[in-house]
């Protein structure tokens, strides 16, 4: 299996190559050369498996031999390991046919935590295998940065960096992340906004002696990593509701478009789906798409549901790659053309290609709280405001009742306390294992918004451990 570029001008490489790699040095996207896909024997063959069974399966055609098969058995197993429920990723019944997948049983209560607890033991395993070390460094708004947190700490071979808005993030997200006593951990406040992160992150990842004496490295959400292992979650859902037997639907909270890619892409190898809803808040770029061919560029607004307040969704590039043929000369142009123009310019007959199987779905905030407030009337529990938009859409656009429709939770309640007590009365307890999240010591480092204090700090720290 290897892995090319949607920009059609990078070097085809293998698994490990492009784990490490990240972004492809056209600036293009990596996607397999073809899909790998299961036939239905072989899919039928997989009902029953343990969640870490199952990803095995699922992965090793996209894996492609580059990790041995004990060694990735053991890297998938402690994965999936520490997560709160012994399914990993189970589904819940909330109404006739229609089913929640709890996307948020990872150490930070959000799904990022399903791909980044593997994403981070895959890292350290073929960096040590090839005697490198990195540093990663990321920006956050939020639930990105205690994932990679997370799943980074304590590993020999990496350094992270995480930086995240001052007094802009939420309580619970700061804590899960100043609170991580860890040598190889350093969260850094900026004295600006998100905005202001993601801009120092790129300066520091465009200078190129920076980058090389640093070996700098990105978790984001365009690596192919992070995308493979969330196929696994379709599967399981899918199989779990009679698949391949059977087709399925979901639901799903999108702000930069890797989830609901990772359905598309587990459709691909053979998952029958019948249709993807793309839920979105009132950034609603993704809606207008899928709705009606208009990819514009608006303002971003803040809303209850921070996580999918975004409006170039990064992934989306991935399945306009398919959309336009595979064509790279093509998708060059029109993403080019994006960024000048702040719209997408696509043919009637390629949006056809898509829009047959992705629907879009908009939900502003007090439809939000409606549906939390109106959830926990109907069931008694509560949920966030991902998931919240998530479950509107997947009522709003279930089609064929006789289709199970699974709506994706991507994060806990309790990681977002204050919405979810404003629409019920009721503050969501945090789980056992994060019950002392309040008392835990935070190690608080702010720093201006400025380059070379942020590229000072960086080298300083590195240098500390690498001579320790
Ligand atoms: C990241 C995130 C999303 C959006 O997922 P994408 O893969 O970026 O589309 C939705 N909900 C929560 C809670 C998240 O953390």
């Amino acid at each position: 299996m290897r892995y090319i570029s949607t920009r059609g001008k990078a070097p085809a490489l293998a698994f490990d190559d492009v784990l490490l790699a990240g972004l492809a040095v056209d600036g293009g996207l990596y996607v397999p050369e073809a899909w790998p896909r299961f036939s239905a024997d072989e899919m039928r063959s997989m009902r029953g498996l343990s969640y870490p069974e199952l990803a095995m399966r699922v992965m090793s055609p996209l894996v492609g031999g580059r990790i041995g098969e004990a060694d990735f058995a053991r890297l998938v197993r402690d994965a999936y390991g520490d997560f709160g429920h012994r399914a990993v990723a189970p589904l819940r019944q909330h109404d006739a046919n229609l089913w929640v997948q709890e996307l948020f049983h990872g150490p930070t209560l959000a799904f990022k935590d399903v791909a980044m607890q593997l994403l981070g033991r895959l890292f350290d395993h073929v960096l040590k295998k090839r005697g490198e070390r990195i540093t990663i460094v990321g920006a956050t708004s939020g639930d990105t940065g205690s994932a990679a947190i997370e799943a980074c700490r304590d590993r020999d071979s990496i350094e992270v960096f995480i930086l995240y808005p001052h007094e802009r993030v939420s309580e619970v997200q700061r804590r899960q992340m100043t609170t991580v006593a860890s040598a190889n951990v350093r969260t850094i406040a900026i004295e600006g906004t998100f905005d202001d992160c993601q801009d120092l992150l790129k300066a520091m990842f465009n200078d190129n002696a920076l980058r090389r004496e640093l070996r700098l490295s990105a978790v984001n959400s365009i690596n192919w990593a992070r995308i493979m292992a969330q196929i696994v979650y379709y599967f399981h859902a899918g199989l779990s509701l009679g698949a391949p037997d059977r087709t399925v639907s979901f639901s799903v909270p999108s702000g930069n478009f890797g989830n609901v890619f990772a359905g598309y892409a587990a459709h691909a190898m053979g998952l029958p789906v019948e249709s993807f809803v793309v839920a979105s808040n009132r950034n609603d770029i993704l809606y207008r798409f899928f709705e009606r061919n208009d990819m514009s560029v608006a303002e971003v607004q803040p809303t209850l549901s921070p996580s999918m307040d975004i409006q170039v969704s990064s992934n989306f590039e991935r399945l306009l790659f398919d959309m336009l043929a595979r064509d790279g000369a093509a998708l060059t142009r029109a993403m080019t053309d994006f960024r000048k123009s702040g719209r997408l310019t696509i043919d009637n007959a390629q949006w056809r290609n898509v829009s047959g199987l992705f629907h879009g779905h908009r939900v502003d905030d007090e439809r939000t709280r409606r549906v939390i407030a109106d959830v926990f009337a109907e069931t008694g529990e509560l949920i966030d405001p991902h998931t919240a938009v998530g479950i509107d859409a997947a009522r709003a656009r279930r089609g064929d009742a006789s289709v199970p429709m699974v709506a994706l939770a991507t994060a806990h309640a309790a990681k977002f306390p204050d919405a979810v007590e404003a629409a019920t009365g009721i503050r969501p307890d945090l789980p056992g294992r994060l019950a002392d999240l309040y008392e835990r010591e935070e190690r608080i480092t702010v720093l201006p918004n400025d380059l070379a204090a942020v590229s000072g700090f960086i080298r300083q720290h590195v240098g500390l451990r690498g001579a320790a």
